[in-house]
């Protein structure tokens, strides 16, 4: 009777009641504003849960209200979410940027410090050094292949070990899967914590969350998704997500009350639609691009390429360590570098008949894009080039088509390069 299930066959039943919905086998979509109260006194009590006047109490939900606040769609979405991570709460956005930005802005205060890795997601880097910046906020970044001792002379030269508020990092990084030790990371934030001031681990898991990459076992605070990609997964939906621990989440929920940035019913509805098959789209994403990264480094035209799963023991030893530390998978996210420059990236996007040509990724179609010119063209060239943003890196989002046939797309590409 103790059987644990495995999130993938939670994702069609958790936190459902049918008998509540006329026995609909599915969720409706709760497309209302507002809920009516049974007395004035349940009013009461359910608007100080939301608004963080009290802590609930034990075996306590909290009331529907209003859907800017709360809504059917939205908690169970979050509760099958949260499943995943094994997390304790989660928190739905309207878009993974609308989930990053409050997680910064409830966390960090006027004269605070936010340190960042690089390279990290362009809407983020914005965030951090445009919007935080006119709120006294500062965003000071490292390089994602600095060691422990590096970070923090960095912390030290920028006289910052004391106003810490938030490490923030992305792993594997876009676009080249270079990892971060997510471990190292969280030593670090615990030894700039002090008894009244946490300094705070979040990480992007967009990349290969939520099944190959659990940062919450390895000292993350808060697990940030843009949904839009893997989680969503039919490049239709805009949507984002934090999950963590429950008094994590209240905090976090109750800024997004006020800032108003949760997602419709309707797009979560479609998330949990998403949902039910994150495992089988995610597990044959992570074939195909294993077959198609194999493939890709054995080409002649094709001079290196980006790929956990492809990292070896001996020539990229510490990158191996952290991959095999703490990935569970390899991805479905596949950067190579072409023989030449821009020119012949070009050529390659422009002949491919089968993928499609677009930024953003985890989707069901195969996407190809090419990073220094489209997703990180506003990084500065000094920057590109040290962290291997070249002219020649092509992006490869692998989807669930046959790998035969995503293979026979890349290679005719190729052969007219
Ligand atoms: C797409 C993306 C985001 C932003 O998410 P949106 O849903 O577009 O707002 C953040 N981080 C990463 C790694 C992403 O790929």
């Amino acid at each position: 009777m103790n059987h644990q299930f495995a999130p993938e066959s939670l994702m069609m039943s958790f936190g459902y009641k049918p008998e509540l919905s006329e026995g609909a086998i599915k969720c409706p979509i709760f497309q209302t504003s507002t809920f009516v109260f049974k007395t004035a006194e349940e009013g009461k009590s359910f608007f100080e849960i939301a608004y963080g006047k009290r802590q609930m109490a034990e075996g306590e939900q909290p009331g529907l209200i209003y859907s800017r606040i709360n809504n059917p769609d939205l908690e169970i979405l979050e509760d099958r979410l949260a499943l995943w991570d094994r997390a304790e709460k989660a928190a739905v956005f309207e878009s993974g940027m609308s989930a990053i930005s409050t997680v910064l802005m409830e966390y960090l205060s006027p004269g605070d410090v936010v340190l960042y890795s690089t390279p990290v997601y362009g809407g983020s880097h914005h965030f951090m050094n445009h919007v935080l910046k006119k709120f006294g906020i500062k965003a000071i970044s490292f390089d994602i292949s600095c060691s422990r001792e590096e970070i923090e002379a960095i912390l030290t030269a920028e006289n910052a070990t004391g106003s810490l508020g938030m490490i923030y990092i992305e792993t594997p990084a876009n676009p080249t899967n270079a990892l971060i030790d997510m471990e190292m990371c969280a030593a670090l934030a615990a030894k700039y914590s002090t008894p009244d001031r946490r300094v705070v681990l979040s990480v992007d898991n967009t990349y290969m969350g939520p099944l190959w990459q659990h940062p919450l076992d390895h000292g993350a605070d808060l697990v940030l998704y843009s949904a839009t990609k893997y989680i969503g997964g039919h490049s239709d939906v805009i949507a984002g997500a934090v999950v963590g621990r429950a008094a994590d989440i209240q905090r976090i929920k109750v800024l997004r009350t006020f800032l108003g940035n949760m997602c419709s019913p309707h797009t979560g509805w479609l998330l949990l639609r998403s949902l039910e098959t994150l495992k089988v789209r995610m597990d044959q994403q992570q074939l195909n691009a294993i077959k198609v990264a194999e493939y890709l480094q054995a080409h002649p035209k094709v001079e290196k390429v980006y790929y956990p799963g492809l990292l070896d023991e001996i020539n990229d030893a510490e990158q191996y360590r952290i991959y095999k530390k703490q990935c569970l998978g390899s991805g479905a996210m596949v950067s190579f570098d072409v023989k030449g420059g821009e020119k012949e990236a070009f050529k390659f996007l422009n002949n491919l008949k089968l993928i499609k040509l677009a930024v953003s990724l985890g989707g069901t179609e195969s996407l190809a894009e090419h990073p220094a010119t489209m997703t990180h063209t506003d990084i500065p060239d000094a920057e590109k080039d040290r962290i291997g943003i070249s002219e020649k890196l092509v992006r490869l989002s692998v989807g669930i088509e046959h790998y035969n046939d995503i293979i026979y797309d890349v290679e005719q590409a190729l052969s007219v390069m």
